[in-house]
């Protein structure tokens, strides 16, 4: 049954595509339906919503969201615990181990927010694509602010596991976010050529190792002398996009690397 979800869920949206081209009643009795078949569900914890409700989260889960703001880090945005009168870097700033300029998170990487990046990357729900976008916006405008971004770059996926996924989830999102910034959104410039295992359970150094190498650039005239925002889902120990703003500006020239993402981890 449960491998039956995803093809009425393709279904069921391209009913909705349709929808608005018929007359006002049957769109409307095409809509109950849907509604019927496939009621709203929470992206956190998967619980029917309530119709009224307009967040696609419910009470519960909209409770654990934990959404990032001062005081951070000024560069890496790390979240400080405590109150501190003047932002400083932090430690991994200090030691200069990034290669961007600047980087933020929406979110911390626990809670509801955690079970709606995987309902969205490994549970095929696509459409989440939609609300996470939305919290990408307000932070990408400060970081458009802050920096003169040309292009947004997500950041790739193997091509086995684009296929193995059906998307590449910092796509979808990149589309949105520069839809709703302006600004277009280069798929081509950054290639993922080499396979690398989950990074899941590595240590920093593992990480480090296992990403290295993965990434390379076609037509780098593209990112040459230009302030790219790299985004991607979620930042870890950071080395992937450490690795991809590694080759955009040493092999590609790129003048300025800002990394969004909707979520990162922060220790507890
Ligand atoms: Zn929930
Ligand atoms: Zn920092």
């Amino acid at each position: 049954m449960g491998s039956n979800k995803p093809n009425l869920r393709r279904a069921t949206a391209h009913i909705q595509k349709w929808a608005h081209r018929l007359p006002d009643l049957a769109a409307g009795l095409v809509q109950e339906l849907v509604l019927f078949i496939y009621p709203p569900t929470c992206a956190g914890c998967g619980q029917p919503l309530h119709s009224d409700q307009s967040e696609p989260l419910c009470p519960d889960c909209l409770r654990t969201l934990e959404l990032i703001s001062e005081p951070y880090c000024p560069v890496c945005g790390v979240p400080y615990s405590t109150e501190i009168p003047n932002p400083h870097l932090c430690g991994d700033c200090l030691g200069g181990i990034h290669y961007f300029d600047r980087a933020r998170s929406t979110g911390c990487y626990r809670g509801s927010l955690r079970e709606v990046l995987h309902r969205f990357k490994y549970g095929g729900r696509s459409s989440l694509a939609r609300p996470l976008a939305q919290m990408l916006t307000a932070p990408g405008k400060h970081l458009s602010q802050l920096h003169k971004i040309d292009c947004i770059i997500p950041v790739p996926l193997h091509p086995r596991r684009l296929r193995q996924r059906g998307f590449n989830q910092a796509s979808l999102l990149a589309r949105r976010l520069g839809s709703a910034l302006k600004i277009p959104v280069n798929y081509g410039s950054l290639k993922r050529y080499r396979w690398t295992e989950p990074q899941t359970g590595l240590s920093r150094r593992q990480r480090a190792a296992n990403v290295k190498g993965a990434f390379s650039l076609k037509a780098a005239e593209r990112v040459r002398g230009k302030g790219i925002l790299l985004l991607d889902d979620v930042l870890t120990t950071g080395e992937t996009v450490n690795q991809c703003v590694r080759v955009l500006k040493k092999d590609g020239g790129a003048k300025e690397v800002v990394v969004l993402t909707v979520a990162r981890t922060v220790a507890m």
